[in-house]
């Protein structure tokens, strides 16, 4: 099912009753307006977000916003895990490997850029979907930020994986990211000449401070090839436990989320997923997480405008207002 954006808008009812015919002819036009829609992918890191924002993206009309607090700025796309250019499938991403690595991208940063994406989004029609495993940055914008729940209604769905099965992959898949040039990524950025500082952008990433000793041995030329491999198996297995426990603070992040924030998050078992391999998988994730998010989304999209509302209020054009929601509302005249 393809769905136009604007149609699927929320009508924001106004805060203050008006009765009686001496404010007849006030226009209303201000006090109702429709809200925009907007989907939060969340989850701990290697649950699998990237890939079903992905597929909902070539679902409907959308773009993604990344909203992984180390993905946002250039450089170390092994390290970080960035989503390589064919696994976009040609979906606009927004955030992702723009920023100078060396600079602080905070979560005020990030509340601000998100928002001015997600209007261009909408603005070009399409479904604005945020992806990523920063919950802090999600918070920034969707809690901390007053306009945010006034202008937009979210979905929230939380892709979740059991913590043994997780860490399991995860640990597999620090191996891969050796594999295919971690070490070297790292080795390039690695300036042996200055103090040790892992406090900003990206050099706070998981795989660098591991790589700190590893490394700097490497540079001073003092130790043999027997101790620098241990060096570099120490840093491997340093880089898989903080990835773990990384996904474990994530997931209590999100409970909390859920817990004292409220956020009525759909969860997506992805666990089976994880437990078969290749063509099983593919169909595990179709079944477990594709297809019932795209059904929530759905939902989500057309939801029915509440009949309480007075016609007026209905019609009222939005900021952008297609042919097809016309057809929705045939009351509008023009
Ligand atoms: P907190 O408030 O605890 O920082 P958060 O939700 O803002 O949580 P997380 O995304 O959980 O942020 O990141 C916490 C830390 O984990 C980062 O500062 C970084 O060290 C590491 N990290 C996060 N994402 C990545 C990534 N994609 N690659 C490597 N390391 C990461």
């Amino acid at each position: 099912m393809r769905i136009l954006m604007s149609a699927c808008k929320q009508v924001v009812q106004p805060m203050v009753s008006f009765h009686g015919p001496a404010l007849t002819n006030i226009n209303m036009d201000p006090f109702f307006r429709r809200k925009d829609k907007v989907v939060i992918v969340m989850g701990a890191t290697g649950t699998g977000k990237s890939r079903l924002a992905i597929d909902l993206a070539m679902h409907y009309p959308a773009e993604i916003i990344n909203s992984d607090k180390m993905q946002v700025y250039k450089g170390l796309d092994i390290v970080t895990n960035k989503v390589t250019e064919e696994e976009c499938k040609g979906i606009p991403h927004h955030l992702i490997g723009k920023f100078d690595p060396n600079s602080n991208f905070t979560a005020n940063d990030f509340k601000n850029h998100a928002s001015l994406a997600i209007e261009s989004i909408l603005e070009r029609d399409r479904l604005p979907i945020i992806a990523g495993g920063s919950n802090s940055y999600i918070e920034a914008l969707v809690d901390k930020h007053s306009e945010f729940r006034m202008k937009y209604e979210c979905c929230f769905l939380w892709v979740d994986v059991a913590i043994p099965v997780l860490h399991s992959f995860v640990s597999k898949r620090v191996d891969r990211m050796v594999k295919v040039g971690l070490v070297d990524e790292v080795r390039k950025m690695f300036d042996s000449t200055t103090e040790a500082e892992y406090t900003n952008g990206i050099r706070q990433a998981i795989g660098v401070p591991e790589m700190h000793e590893y490394l700097h041995c490497e540079a001073s030329g003092s130790n043999d090839d027997e101790t620098q491999e241990r060096l570099l198996q120490a840093a491997i297995s340093k880089i898989k436990e903080n990835t773990c426990i990384l996904a474990y603070r994530q997931l209590q992040k999100i409970r909390r989320l859920q817990a004292r924030r409220g956020w009525n998050m759909h969860r997506l078992d992805a666990t089976e997923v994880f437990l078969k391999h290749q063509g099983e998988a593919d169909q595990a994730w179709e079944k477990f997480v594709a297809t019932p998010a795209t059904r929530m989304v759905d939902k989500f999209l057309l939801n029915p405008i509440p009949s309480i509302l007075p016609t007026e209020a209905i019609i009222t054009p939005p900021r952008f207002f297609p042919r097809l929601c016309r057809q929705w509302l045939p009351q509008h005249g023009n």
